[in-house]
């Protein structure tokens, strides 16, 4: 029997500002699946523990705000719109404070634990395209598509720069800030930032937005109708 309408996940991995979030959203849209932005769970723990006053190093305390935050990922025009706790976050998440704390938050075994469970959860019907650095390694081994996307440092600065409101971080600050974190992410005990042995990696440095979304499709259907060539 023809299973067409089987869902699969697709699992995009990779460091800051490969593209992930842009091309996972454009993905998503295209096959008609939920797009989960699972740097954005980090962050918003990262906001609401530096709103309380809790440092990276409050463990116990950075795990508690992880275990009481309720986080919505709605989809939006622009990007994914984030809310905590009943509030709209999604610009205050994106600020230099957060984005220079949130890898020491997201080392936190306790913190990891508990937002890759929300993420499990959210995949578990499938039919979604999840965005991160240990989605293919750890939240989702079995994801049908696995993609590690990457660049070199200076394209991904130069994208993040864009991408920011005037004046939020020069050029070199977020160059500096995007190999302190790829650092922080890829030497981090529990779960570090690793292509899976499994993943079809793609260096995007010089491929438009387009040319990825369309390679990361075109893998998506390959796995789709093997699927059904199966099933039949
Ligand atoms: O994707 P984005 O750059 O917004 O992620 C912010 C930070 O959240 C990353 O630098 C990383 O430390 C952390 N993160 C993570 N695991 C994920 C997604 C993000 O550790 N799956």
């Amino acid at each position: 029997m023809k299973q067409t309408d089987d869902h699969i996940n697709v699992a995009i991995d990779g460091p800051a500002g490969a593209g992930k979030s842009t091309v996972a959203k454009l993905v998503a849209e295209r096959l008609g699946y939920i797009y989960i932005d699972t740097g954005a769970m980090y962050r918003v723990v990262a906001y609401k523990a530096l709103a309380s006053g809790i440092s990276p190093d409050d463990t116990a305390e950075a795990v508690r705000t992880a275990e009481s935050i309720r986080i919505e990922l709605r989809p939006g025009m622009q990007r994914q719109q984030v809310w905590a706790d009943g509030k709209d976050v999604t610009d205050v998440i994106r600020s230099a404070s957060v984005t220079s704390n949130v890898s020491a938050f997201a080392a936190n075994p306790g913190v990891r634990e508990i937002l890759a469970r929300k993420q499990q959860e959210m995949a578990r019907k499938k039919g979604v395209v999840m965005d991160g650095r240990d989605i293919g390694t750890h939240v989702l081994p079995d994801a049908e598509v696995k993609v590690y996307l990457t660049a070199t440092v200076e394209k991904r600065a130069e994208r993040r720069f864009n991408e920011l409101p005037d004046g939020t971080m020069s050029m070199e600050e977020l160059r500096e800030d995007i190999a302190r974190r790829d650092d922080m992410d890829r030497n981090r005990e529990h779960s570090p930032l690793v292509q899976a042995e499994d993943a079809i990696r793609i260096d995007s440095t010089y491929m438009t937005i387009e040319e990825v979304t369309e390679s990361i499709l075109d893998i998506c259907s390959n796995v789709m109708n093997q699927g059904v060539e199966q099933n039949e």
